[in-house]
């Protein structure tokens, strides 16, 4: 039987007649006509007013930290579950971070952010939250109290894109968003990511700092460190045809738990991350834990007959590497890396392929 993946990229079929077009102009690099349209096509999409292409959501992540100030000895608030992306940034810029627990949500609990906020040694610059699995993090609740503490808020949307919350796009909420388009995420350009924001400002200092921070003279003058970070023409047409398609990816990855949760739904020990209220995740991946068996063997028993799954993300707090961090936690994060699992939910499984992950699971257990 093939192998069915994680989260495998999903072409739409103009992929290759944009790239045409790029090989044409001979425009392959840096930039070229397509990266202004890719941008265009997520401010657009989001309702946000600013876009920058980038290399990967880790380099939009570093750079909204260097525009919004972040240095060394900083604090950085984050959500401790998450993926390592999101958090790297931080150690780039020599500042500490704090790590935040989820609550019933899977995503950062509202109560920690504020015991987090009164524990931390110096007020903390910025917050880093992540939409965990493409579902919406309590945004309202978390930019209520980062608005009264004056911190400002990094979403993580890297997961998460076409996500929302009574309309509104996850990454547009705080004062800066970032995307991911690496090769798993619900989009895929095979690389890439993508900062948002309102601020006119920032994303220009962004640009800057993305292209060698060249100041403006033909003889390369430099004042500020910089970065080769920026998206190629070739990836960002790639980019463009992907994003004609993200309305049905969306609706189909949520088809696809929904297939999840009807098949399994019944079985007493299994439960699914929920969706908070009001808000409408893309289901990037169906994510769920088990109250009696462990994931391992489940996980095992999926591998042998083709079928591949994946822990839940290992919490940060729990990372050799940031085991020097402080962190405000209740155990949550924890207890659901030790008893959760991410399903195949690519946009190119057919019901077929969910129904035989389904009886697989069932066999497991
Ligand atoms: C994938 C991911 C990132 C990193 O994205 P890249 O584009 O691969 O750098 C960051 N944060 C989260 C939550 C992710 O899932």
């Amino acid at each position: 039987m093939n192998r069915i993946f994680l989260s495998p990229p999903h072409m739409s079929g103009k992929e290759q007649q944009y790239i045409a077009e790029v090989f044409e102009s001979n425009y392959i690099a840096p930039l070229g006509a397509f990266v202004d349209r890719f941008e265009e096509s997520i401010q657009a999409h989001t309702d946000t007013s600013h876009a920058l292409a980038l290399s990967s959501a880790t380099a939009a992540l570093h750079l909204a930290l260097r525009v919004l100030g972040v240095g060394e000895g900083d604090y950085v608030l984050a959500s401790t579950f998450t993926f390592i992306g999101s958090v790297n940034a931080i150690v780039y810029q020599n500042a500490k971070p704090i790590f935040v627990d989820s609550d019933e949500s899977w995503n950062l609990s509202p109560a920690l952010l504020k015991e987090a906020i009164t524990k931390a040694p110096l007020k903390p610059k910025a917050l880093i939250v992540t939409h965990l699995y493409g579902q919406m993090a309590k945004m309202d609740e978390i930019m209520t109290i980062c608005r009264n503490a004056g911190i400002y808020i990094v979403e993580d949307a890297a997961e998460s894109l076409g996500a929302s919350c009574e309309g509104k796009q996850s990454g547009t909420f705080g004062d800066m968003g970032v995307y991911s388009f690496n090769g798993n995420k619900i989009l895929s350009t095979s690389g890439g990511g993508m900062l948002v924001s309102d601020n006119e400002a920032w994303i220009e200092k962004a640009r800057f700092l993305s292209t060698q921070a060249k100041e403006p003279y033909l003889h390369y003058e430099h004042r500020a460190l910089g970065y080769n970070y920026r998206m190629s023409n070739v990836l960002a047409a790639i980019g463009v045809a992907q994003m004609e398609v993200l309305d049905q990816r969306v609706q189909r990855r949520r088809e696809i738990f929904a297939q999840y949760m009807q098949e399994l739904g019944g079985i007493e020990e299994i439960d699914f991350m929920p969706e908070i209220t009001g808000g409408r995740g893309n289901r990037w991946l169906t994510t769920l834990t088990f109250a009696d068996t462990a994931p391992g063997r489940v996980i095992k028993a999926l591998d042998a007959v083709n079928i591949e799954s994946r822990p839940l993300w290992k919490p940060m707090h729990m990372q050799p590497l940031l085991q020097d961090a402080l962190a405000i936690v209740n155990g949550t994060s924890q207890r659901l890396f030790e008893q959760g699992i991410c399903l195949p939910s690519g946009s190119s499984m057919r019901d077929t392929d969910v129904h035989r992950v389904c009886n697989a699971i069932k066999g497991a257990l």
